[in-house]
């Protein structure tokens, strides 16, 4: 029988960092190998984090290089002539991310599973690769985009039906029925059906989509059951820091919030996301940030800049961190925060950091 291998990557995340405590005690069954893509520019702190899941997990987390050099970014700067990576020329998370995945699993079939959360929206970047099946364990929803098209398709109304035919719905059959009968149109769209399909039980909802995948390519086709099949649970960002501290792991220590005062006003700062330290997705707090409690590194990202290449359009970091600038940085900051802190009441810094989880990849924030 042909060993399909179940993967987790560790992006040194607080969300990839909780699936794996989660998935190593909901399913102790499963033989899940864990991987992380070392940029070679993470913060010390991720590395901290990967060390301490290693002793929680009990296993190895593989380190997969985009290079046989130790510092893979460096390698493909070098290549790429000192073009920097920005969020329209993302080769850093091509060449050091997904295609060092790929290699890593090769051509076997692969159960890849994904920390984004049941109360974000996004799908994330992650591999087309047909060997490669992505689940999110997370979501009301585990499957991926390709897989709920496939299913839901108007073409697979009958067949659907059969399947959803051997399960037993009792009360819920007529139903059921309707919404499965009910075509895909400019009135009724994907989404609107799948969450129909999934209020009405998650679980047949899930057993449906198993049985459809036997007759597919699918990774999961080869397997005779599937676990998560059977899983409702919903996990939110409250239940990924609760999972991290429960479990002695700890949340990433970048995320700790930091006292700053400007013009007698105190606030505080933060990173918002795990990644490379002088990633371009970073807001400019997040630079402030950088320079104030690890300079050394912002002094290696300005090192970067060069032949007009800059992390920020329009801005050298030696303009950032003017003490003027600084001080406006802060000033917009704290005005943005107390704003969006009445309208919030979170007690996350980073729902007030704006857009921080979700700008970026799949790859680098979970
Ligand atoms: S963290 Fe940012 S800079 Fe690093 S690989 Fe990911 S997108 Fe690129």
């Amino acid at each position: 029988m042909i060993k399909v291998r179940h993967v987790l990557g560790i992006s040194g995340g607080k969300d990839s960092a909780a699936l794996a405590i989660y998935m190593k005690n909901k399913y102790p069954n499963l033989d899940i190998e864990y991987y992380t893509s070392d940029t070679g520019k993470e913060l010390d702190e991720t590395y901290q984090l990967i060390e301490n899941l290693e002793i929680y997990l009990g296993k190895k987390i593989t380190k997969i290089n985009a290079s046989v050099e130790s510092n893979p970014f460096d390698h493909f700067i070098k290549i790429y002539g000192g073009y920097l990576p920005s969020s329209n020329a993302r080769w850093c998370t091509k060449k050091l991310k997904l295609e060092p995945f790929e290699k890593f699993v090769g051509n076997d079939p692969v159960i890849s599973y994904v920390g984004i959360r049941g109360d974000e929206e996004r799908e994330g970047y992650i591999s087309k690769k047909p060997n490669i099946q992505s689940i999110f364990p997370y979501r009301k929803n585990i499957w991926s985009e390709d897989v709920i098209s496939k299913f839901l398709a108007n073409s697979n109304i009958q067949l659907v039906n059969s399947l959803y035919g051997g399960l037993n719905m009792n009360a819920k059959t007529e139903r059921a029925n309707e919404i499965i009968h009910s075509p895909l149109s400019t009135t009724y769209n994907q989404q609107q059906k799948l969450n129909h399909l999934l209020d009405l039980g998650a679980k047949e909802f899930n057993a449906a989509v198993f049985k459809f995948l036997k007759n597919t390519n699918y990774p999961l086709s080869k397997e005779p059951n599937f676990p998560l099949i059977d899983n409702e649970d919903i996990i939110i960002r409250d239940d990924v820091f609760r999972i991290l501290e429960e479990s002695g792991v700890g949340v990433p220590a970048y995320y700790k919030e930091v006292d700053f005062e400007i013009n007698g006003k105190s606030s505080t700062y933060a990173r918002s996301r795990s990644g490379c330290f002088f990633c371009f997705y970073q807001q400019k707090i997040e630079w402030v940030w950088l320079y104030e409690q690890h300079p050394e590194l912002f002094i290696q990202a300005m090192e970067y800049e060069k032949d007009g290449y800059t992390w920020i359009q329009d801005e050298p970091l030696s303009d950032l961190i003017k003490p003027e600038r600084i001080k406006r940085i802060k000033e917009e900051y704290i005005k943005r925060t107390e704003n969006k802190k009445s309208k919030m009441q979170s007690p996350y810094l980073l729902d007030i950091l704006d857009d921080a989880e979700t700008e970026g990849c799949a790859s680098c924030f979970i």
